[in-house]
C-alpha cells in the first residue's frame, strides 16, 4: 500500500487557507486542509464584518488587496456564486483638526501609489453620507473602489469551488505536530492521523503561533479580542463603510457599513486591548458602541440590534501579516498575523501562495514577500491596523 502524498497541507480552513487551497487546486495542485473546527471559516473568518479595502499605507497590502478586489469582484460573473460583494467605498471622517491631520497624511502616501482616494470636504462628504451627524464636521477621506461582501458566503465559495478542483478537506480534526526529516517537512500529525506532504503552510490564525511551535518556530503573533453586531435589514441608506478613529473611553476606533442585504454591521477596537482567544461577547460592547454610532449618525436611533460576537484579531508587533517560507526548515510558510484584515487580504494572499508553491513569483510578488518577510525587523508600524 502506498500512502498519499500531498503536494500541501494547509493548516486552517479560514479567510487565507481556503482562498489558498482553490488557488492551489485552480493551478492542479492537490492541496488538503485540515481545520479542527466543524466546517470552514468558523476561525476569526466568521467574524470579521465584510470590509475590503485597497487603500492602506504599505505597498504589499496594498498590491495584495488590489488583487482581492479584483477577485471578490469578478467571482459572481466568473464562478457564480453570490457572495454579497457591494463596491460601496470607504470614508474616514474627521470632525477634529488631529484625524483630518493624520488622514490627509495618510492620503498623501495612498495617492502616491496610484490609488483612487480623495479627500472630501463637508459638503461634498455630505453628498455621499448624508446621515453623517453635521455638527463639527470638516470631512473625510473617500475611495469608492474599496466595498464589502458577505465572510461567511466567501469562506463557502472558495471551499465549495476548491473541492470541485480536487483540494481535500479534513475538519474536526486538529493538527498536533509537523513531522520533519533531515531539516524539511515530510508530513503533519493530527488527533486523527498523519498525512503526507512535502510543503506546510500555517494559515492558523489566532492559533498560529502553536502551530509554528510545531514546526520548532517561534512567529509573534498574539491575538485580541473585538466585538462586533448586526441591526435588521433597512431600505439603502449608506454606501461606504464609515470608519471613525477618534478614541474614546475604552475604545478606538469603530466602523460600519450597510451590508448588501441592507443590515447595518458594526465593530469596535477595544482600548486597551484584550489580548487572549476568549470568544465570548461582553455586555460592555453594545452600549458602548451605539453611543458612538448614534453620536455620529443620528439616524440609527431606533434601528434594532440583531445579534452581537466576538471574535480575534491575530495581531503582529508591526501591524504587517508574516508571509514568507522558514529558511530553518524546508517545505514550511507562514500566512500569519493578518491583524484586522484578513479577509481582505485573503484572496490576493492565497493567489499569491500558488505562485510561492509553483515558484512562479512576479517581481513584484518578491517585493511583498520582502515587505512581509518573517524575517524583518518589526519595527515599522501600520497606520491603519
Ligand atoms: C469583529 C471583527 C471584525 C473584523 N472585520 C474585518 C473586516 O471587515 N475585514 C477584514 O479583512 N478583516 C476583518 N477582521 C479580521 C479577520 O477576521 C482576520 O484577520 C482573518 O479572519 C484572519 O484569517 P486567518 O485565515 O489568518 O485566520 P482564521 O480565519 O481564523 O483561520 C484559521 C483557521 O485555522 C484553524 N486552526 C488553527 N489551529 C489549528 C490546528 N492546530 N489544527 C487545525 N486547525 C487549526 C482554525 O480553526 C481556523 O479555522 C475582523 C475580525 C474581527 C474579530
Amino acid at each position: 500500500m502506498t500512502t498519499k502524498v500531498y503536494d500541501v497541507i494547509i493548516v486552517g480552513a479560514g479567510s487565507v487557507g481556503l482562498p489558498t487551497a482553490f488557488f492551489l487546486a485552480q493551478a492542479g495542485l492537490n492541496p488538503l486542509v485540515v481545520d479542527q473546527f466543524a466546517s470552514p471559516g468558523q476561525g476569526s473568518n466568521k467574524a470579521a464584518i465584510g470590509g475590503i479595502r485597497a487603500t492602506h499605507s504599505a505597498p504589499s497590502k496594498i498590491r495584495l488587496s488590489l488583487e482581492s478586489i479584483e477577485i471578490f469582484s469578478t467571482w459572481q460573473d466568473t464562478y457564480g456564486d453570490n457572495i454579497e460583494w457591494h463596491q460601496g467605498g470607504y470614508s474616514f471622517v474627521a470632525y477634529q483638526e488631529r484625524e483630518e491631520r493624520i488622514l490627509k497624511e495618510l492620503l498623501a502616501v495612498q495617492q502616491s501609489y496610484g490609488l483612487d482616494i480623495n479627500w472630501l470636504d463637508r459638503d461634498d462628504l455630505l453628498e455621499v453620507i448624508p446621515d453623517l451627524n453635521r455638527k463639527n464636521l470638516i470631512g473625510g477621506t473617500y475611495s469608492p473602489g474599496d466595498g464589502s461582501a458577505s465572510p461567511l458566503l466567501t469562506a463557502h465559495a472558495f471551499y465549495t469551488r476548491a473541492r470541485e478542483r480536487g483540494a481535500e478537506f479534513r475538519f474536526r480534526e486538529r493538527v498536533t505536530g509537523i513531522i520533519r526529516r533531515r531539516g524539511r517537512v515530510v508530513g503533519v500529525r493530527t488527533d486523527g492521523g498523519g498525512y503526507a506532504t512535502e510543503t506546510v503552510i500555517n494559515a492558523a490564525g489566532p492559533w498560529a503561533r502553536s502551530v509554528a511551535r510545531m514546526a520548532g518556530l517561534d512567529v509573534p503573533v498574539v491575538p485580541d479580542s473585538h466585538e462586533a453586531g448586526i441591526t435588521e435589514p433597512v431600505a439603502r441608506f449608506l454606501e461606504p463603510m464609515v470608519v471613525d478613529i477618534r478614541p474614546a473611553p475604552g475604545s478606538k476606533n469603530y466602523y460600519f457599513y450597510q451590508h448588501k442585504p441592507g443590515p447595518i454591521i458594526f465593530c469596535i477596537t477595544p482600548d486597551p486591548p484584550i489580548v487572549g482567544t476568549d470568544r465570548r461577547e461582553t455586555s460592555v460592547f453594545l452600549p458602548m458602541i451605539s453611543r458612538r454610532m448614534v453620536g455620529l449618525m443620528p439616524k440609527l436611533t431606533n434601528i434594532k440590534v440583531r445579534r452581537t460576537w466576538r471574535g480575534l484579531y491575530p495581531m503582529t508587533p508591526d501591524g504587517f501579516p508574516i508571509v514568507g517560507r522558514a529558511e530553518e526548515l524546508e517545505g514550511y510558510i507562514q500566512a500569519v498575523g493578518m491583524c484586522g484584515q484578513g479577509y481582505m487580504l485573503g484572496p490576493g494572499v492565497g493567489a499569491l501562495l500558488a505562485r510561492l508553491v509553483q515558484e512562479t513569483l512576479t517581481p513584484e510578488d518578491e517585493e511583498i514577500l520582502q515587505e512581509l518577510s518573517p524575517y524583518r525587523e518589526f519595527e515599522a508600524e501600520e497606520k491603519l491596523k
